[in-house]
């Protein structure tokens, strides 16, 4: 890799899980343990990038004069920073697994319990890659990440296309120690210019660096 490459570039990069709040003592969430991510941002820093890291919640430490860590609970709260901070973004770096949807009312009281079923309604959440993708200049990058379980190439290039992005790196949960649960993970990266990478199932601390050579190699 080019050592200079990432030398004092801003990069945003998003991780972890959002929860979305139903009431005091419950929210909905997912499994994303923020360790792609954070691997990034460490890498990124140690190759001299002024780094923006914007997480959910995670039981993950990061300490680096270059990493300036921003913690968010929610989807709205992570599309709020991610749109404070884009201006001055050069590369995007969006790992985070956003919630799609978060429940259409908040009670501020805890939710009794009742003899029936219940439903709770969901309200769509905005999509950060979509928004950036929108407002993206041709000076800056966004790299996203998909999880797909089946037509996997496919649905990532569709999903590039759709949201405006330079690449997308692709994890399959059909390889096995690939994806949330695990400090592995197996990737493929896009590129908008149609360009396909494959690599090997790696510790996310070699991924993170794989996924930044591919893009100081190729942007
Ligand atoms: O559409 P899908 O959720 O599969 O797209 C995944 C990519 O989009 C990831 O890079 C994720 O961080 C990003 N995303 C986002 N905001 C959302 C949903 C997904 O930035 N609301």
């Amino acid at each position: 890799m080019n050592q200079n490459y990432f030398q004092n570039k801003n990069i945003l990069i998003t991780a972890g899980p959002t929860y979305e709040k139903i009431d005091p003592v419950r929210f909905i969430g997912n499994f994303s343990s923020g360790k792609m991510g954070f691997e990034l941002a460490l890498a990124a820093a140690n190759l001299g990038a002024n780094v923006t890291l914007i997480s959910g919640p995670t039981c993950l430490d990061i300490n680096h004069p270059k990493v300036n860590r921003i913690n968010v609970v929610s989807a709205l709260e992570m599309y709020e920073e991610c749109l404070k901070h884009f201006d001055k973004i050069d590369i995007s770096i969006l790992a985070a697994a956003v919630a799609d949807y978060r429940p259409a009312f908040y009670s501020d009281i805890k939710i009794k319990k009742k003899d029936d079923d219940m439903n709770i309604q969901l309200t769509k959440n905005p999509d950060i890659f979509k928004t950036l993708g929108q407002q993206k200049r041709n000076n800056q990058l966004i790299i996203g990440f998909a999880l797909e379980t089946n037509n996997e190439i496919e649905n990532a290039k569709n999903k590039l296309n759709n949201k405006n992005g330079d690449a997308i790196v692709l994890n399959s949960l059909n390889d096995f120690g690939s994806g949330f649960k695990h400090s592995t993970n197996k990737i493929t990266i896009i590129l908008k210019n149609g360009s396909i990478f494959e690599f090997d199932l790696k510790d996310k601390k070699e991924v993170a660096i794989d996924i930044l050579t591919c893009i100081s190699r190729n942007f």
